[in-house]
C-alpha cells in the first residue's frame, strides 16, 4: 500500500519539477536580454511601445525603396517587414512576433539595444556626448540606434561580412572639419560611411532594400572611398559607377 502511494506521489514530484524546469528556462529565455523584454506576442492590428520597440528593430526590413514607420502602429508594412526578417534568419515566416522571432532579437541585440555587429561608439568618433549636432544628444543617439538596426540588416544581407563605419554622428565642428555638407544628415546622427566587403557598390546597391532614402557612393563627388547611407524623407540615390 505504502509503494502504491509512494509513487504516484513520486510520479507527482518529477511532474512538478519537469514544469518548473520548463517554467525557469521560459523565464531564463525571457530575461536573456537586459536591454528590453517584449511581454507579448504582436501581430497586425496591435498597437503601443512594444510595437514601436520591434519596429525599431525590424526597422532594416521595409522592402525596396520603403521606409519602416517607427509610429508604434502594428500595421501591413510591419507585418510585411517582420516577414522579411524572419525569412532573412529562417524562422516561421507568419509576420507575427512570438517567442521565436523575439529569441533571435534577443539574440542579435547587445545590453544596450544596440544589435549585435554595431556599437554606439563606433557611430561617433566625434565626442562621446552626441551634443553638438542639429539635434538635441538624445534624438541623435536613438537616430543612431534605428540607422544600426538597420545596417545590420545590410550586413547580413551581404552574407555576414563585417562592415566598418569610417564615420557617423558629427558636431557641426566634426563636420566642417572633414569638410562635410552643411545640411549633412551625420549631424543628426542618422548616417554612416561604409567601407567593406564584398565592394561599395554592393553595398550601396543592397542598402536600397534596408531603408535608406539617401545612398551616395562612388561616382558621386567625394565617396569613391566610402558608401555614405542616410535617412531623410526624400529619396536621394546617387552612385552613377555602381549604377544607382
Ligand atoms: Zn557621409
Amino acid at each position: 500500500m505504502i509503494r502504491r502511494a509512494v509513487r504516484p506521489a513520486l510520479a507527482f514530484v518529477m511532474l512538478l519539477t519537469a514544469l518548473f524546469a520548463g517554467a525557469t528556462l521560459t523565464a531564463g529565455t525571457a530575461h536573456a536580454d537586459s536591454c528590453y523584454t517584449w511581454g507579448r506576442t504582436l501581430s497586425q492590428g496591435t498597437s503601443g511601445s512594444d510595437v514601436r520597440q520591434l519596429q525599431i528593430r525590424v526597422s532594416g526590413y521595409p522592402g525596396y525603396g520603403s521606409v519602416l514607420a517607427i509610429d508604434g502602429q502594428f500595421g501591413p508594412a510591419t507585418k510585411a517587414a517582420v516577414v522579411r526578417f524572419q525569412k532573412a534568419y529562417g524562422l516561421t515566416a507568419d509576420g507575427i512576433a512570438g517567442p521565436q522571432t523575439y529569441s533571435k532579437i534577443y539574440a542579435l541585440q547587445d545590453s544596450d539595444c544596440t544589435p549585435a555587429h554595431f556599437a554606439y561608439s563606433e557611430l561617433n568618433r566625434c565626442n562621446s556626448s552626441w551634443s553638438g549636432g542639429a539635434v538635441s544628444a538624445s534624438t541623435a543617439r536613438s537616430n543612431a540606434l534605428r540607422l544600426m538596426w538597420q545596417l545590420e540588416a545590410l550586413r547580413h544581407a551581404l552574407g555576414d561580412h563585417p562592415l566598418t563605419i569610417s564615420s557617423g554622428f558629427r558636431s557641426y565642428s566634426c563636420n566642417s572639419a572633414v569638410g562635410g555638407a552643411s545640411n549633412s544628415n551625420h549631424l543628426y546622427g542618422r548616417a554612416a560611411d561604409i567601407t567593406g566587403t564584398p565592394s561599395l557598390c554592393s553595398i550601396d546597391k543592397e542598402a536600397r532594400y534596408h531603408g535608406f532614402r539617401e545612398i551616395l557612393g562612388p561616382g558621386y563627388p567625394g565617396h569613391s572611398t566610402h558608401a555614405h547611407l542616410g535617412n531623410q524623407s526624400s529619396r536621394y540615390w546617387s552612385a552613377s559607377q555602381c549604377g544607382i
